[in-house]
């Protein structure tokens, strides 16, 4: 945690906050913060600054606040994901939400088994758990937002068109002849696989509506490791 992430109910009058529970025990345990102390904070989807704290009491702690700056930038990018099974998830929305990944679609694919899309893990609830440690990893506050489409073909004809406007689009495949552009400087819409990858019908309706299919090379790698590899290479 290297950012305590605040929400509106832990507000008790301006400018105060009091913390209970995992905050608090990391702030003691893991920061051996004590009253006077300063730690970096930040109002989720707002600013970020200092948090004074104030006072400490056994199940409470208490911190006077300066939120003077806003968060990092977000990464100009769309990401379009084959839903990967709940332990990849979970690994998968972290990362992406500490590189600063602000708008995810969760999408439907030959190869994603059906059981996945009955995990708990796609309750908003759930899914914020991972988002938010992924912003008090990168000292960030604005929480992705993380949109499921169940059925491939109707996300990709009706709404995917809209969602790309003109900027470029990509669908990350191992075997693609294009190399995945590198330093873009515009909004990317990036298209990523199931474990098993797009199937050729999938890859030629992405490529239909203008998805250029590129490759990070030969070697095949895992969802969880082409999502930090994908955006580190074409940021
Ligand atoms: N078994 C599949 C690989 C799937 S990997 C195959 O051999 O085709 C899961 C997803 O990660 C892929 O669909 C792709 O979007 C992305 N990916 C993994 N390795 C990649 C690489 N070398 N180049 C581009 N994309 C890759």
């Amino acid at each position: 945690m290297n950012l305590i992430l605040l929400f509106e109910n832990d507000v008790i009058s301006r400018d105060v906050v009091r913390l209970q529970g995992r905050r608090r025990e990391h702030m003691l345990q893991v920061l051996k913060a004590t009253a006077g102390d300063q730690v970096l904070v930040g109002m989720l989807n707002g600013l970020v600054g200092k948090g004074t704290i104030t006072d400490i009491t056994a199940d409470t702690l208490t911190m006077e606040l300066r939120l003077d700056r806003q968060p990092p930038a977000p990464l100009p990018v769309t990401l379009v994901l084959a839903l990967p099974r709940p332990k990849m998830l979970k690994r998968v929305l972290f990362a992406a939400s500490s590189m600063g990944v602000k708008r995810l679609y969760l999408i439907n694919s030959f190869r994603v088994e059906k059981s996945f899309w009955k995990s708990p893990l796609l309750s908003v609830e759930r899914m914020h758990e991972y988002l938010l440690l992924g912003l008090e990893q990168a000292k960030d506050t604005v929480v992705p937002e993380v949109l499921l489409r169940p059925q491939f073909r109707p996300f990709v004809e009706d709404e995917l068109p809209a969602i790309m406007e003109d900027s470029p689009a990509f669908v990350a495949h191992p075997g693609a002849e294009e190399p995945c552009p590198r330093d873009m400087k515009r909004y990317v819409i990036l298209a990523i696989g199931p474990e098993g990858g797009f199937i050729s019908y999938e890859i030629g309706k992405l490529a239909s509506i203008g998805f250029i299919p590129v490759s990070l090379g030969e070697r095949p790698l895992r969802v969880e490791t082409s999502v930090p590899a994908l955006l580190a290479r074409i940021f």
